[in-house]
């Protein structure tokens, strides 16, 4: 059985990619910034300082206590909640999930269970809103620790986003042409603000994730010629280059330079315009990791996620969601080795629930979503224990305008199918 990423992490921390992840976050989720473990680029924007708190009483019980007092907490509230687990998140969370999966799939679950009065999202912030925007008015969402933000959401904020509209539209127009196709629509990756799902719904665009992106585009260029793509400028190149667009029809859009430092020429040519976002865990993926796994067994398998730079996907034996990589490892045989290029606690978890096949994650240095790992059993075991006293702590709560729009845009997005 492998151990989890946390028990790896606090007994040798020189092995993660900072020795600071064995503390426990409260130590730093009240301090603005990412925590350790995330990337040295990733800078935090003022508006999404969230800070953390958790009572000193649970900072100071010991693991065996924090589970104890979960079980306990969730036995009495019964069908009155339920918890989700995405699944990056700590084994020592995630155990206590009603429902694990990615972003979309945990949003959808929170529906199949209109009668429970409490959700309680181990995940981060985008993914509790959009819980919160699909599930029922009279539902509570949560967020354990609001520190858990998301480095890539905060790549692309409204006023950025707002501002480089306006710079493109004055350059395309707003019109439809004779076909009733527009200029461009924007298309956001699930990993973004309530705001901008808001933004794509009142434009006339879509929400995607990365199980359905292509599907996404394909709705998006039947209805306008080109696309401006955020936050995630991988799941965007990744995906259109395999619908056959060409990389000099793809610019990046940099939000800090005038027209995202394109030229007006270079715009006009362009059919996917790229938002200059990525995810820190995701980008740590490299091809010599690829192909120093292929040196030491010729017949590694390798899948990686989309949000992994382009050369590796395109160096990768395969590429999809958390959903394909779970499916990939599930058809795989038993003694087949397999690479995986995405979040450590996930490949840890397939890796123990496969035992005979050999498993492993690509980067060598442990390092889990710092955001993710922001949810400690601590908060966990807080929030449950303040909902059993009736009392609603770190509720997320989406302006109901701005969920009225963003809902346009993923029903949009639900209602989008594959071409035949
Ligand atoms: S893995 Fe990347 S995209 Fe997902 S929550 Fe963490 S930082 Fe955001």
């Amino acid at each position: 059985m492998t151990a989890s990423v946390n028990d790896l992490i606090t007994l040798t921390p020189k092995d993660s990619c900072n020795t600071q992840l064995a503390a426990g976050p409260w130590d730093f989720d009240t301090v603005p910034g990412y925590g350790p473990g995330s990337s040295q680029a990733d800078q935090l924007p003022d508006p999404v300082s969230r800070p953390g708190q958790l009572p000193e009483r649970y900072q100071l019980m010991s693991d065996t206590e924090l589970d104890e007092r979960i079980a306990a907490a969730k036995a009495t509230l019964g069908e009155e909640l339920v918890i989700l687990g995405h699944f990056y998140q700590r084994d020592e969370v995630v155990k206590y999930a009603d429902f694990v999966g990615d972003s979309f799939q945990l949003a959808k679950a929170a529906l199949s269970r209109p009668e429970a009065k409490t959700i309680v999202f181990c995940g981060v912030h985008f993914m509790a809103e959009t819980a919160d925007i699909l599930s029922d008015t009279d539902q509570s969402v949560i967020l354990p620790n609001l520190a858990a933000g998301c480095s890539m959401a905060d790549m692309a904020d409204e006023s950025s986003v707002e501002t480089a509209w306006e710079e493109i539209c004055e350059i395309y127009g707003v019109d439809p042409d004779a076909e009733g196709k527009l200029p461009i629509l924007p298309v956001t990756y699930m990993n973004s603000s309530a705001a901008l799902k808001a933004f794509c719904g009142r434009h006339g665009g879509i929400v995607c994730t990365s199980s359905n992106a292509a599907t996404v585009l394909e709705w998006a260029f039947e209805r306008a010629h080109r696309v401006l793509f955020f936050p995630d400028q991988h799941l965007g190149r990744n995906t259109a280059k395999a619908m056959g667009v060409p990389l000099e029809q793809m610019p990046l859009w940099n939000p800090r330079k005038a027209l995202g430092g394109n030229t007006e020429d270079q715009l006009r040519e362009a059919k996917v315009l790229l938002w200059h976002g990525f995810c820190s865990v995701h980008r740590r993926f490299t091809v010599d990791q690829i192909t120093q796994a292929r040196a030491a067994d010729p017949q590694v398998k390798i899948i990686v996620h989309p949000e992994c730079p382009m050369e590796v996907v395109d160096a990768a034996d395969a590429s999809g969601s958390t959903d394909a990589i779970q499916k990939f490892i599930a058809a795989a045989s038993p003694g087949d080795s397999i690479g995986i290029g995405t979040e450590i606690n996930m490949v840890n978890r397939l890796a123990a629930q496969y035992p005979d096949r050999s498993i492993f994650c690509l980067d060598p240095v442990i390092c889990p979503c710092s955001t993710m790992y922001r949810i400690h059993p601590g908060y966990l075991a807080w929030v449950l224990e303040e909902l059993v006293e009736g009392r609603v702590n770190n509720q997320i709560s989406v302006d109901p305008q701005v969920a009225s729009h963003a809902k346009i845009a993923l029903d949009r997005m639900l209602a989008a199918k594959p071409k035949a």
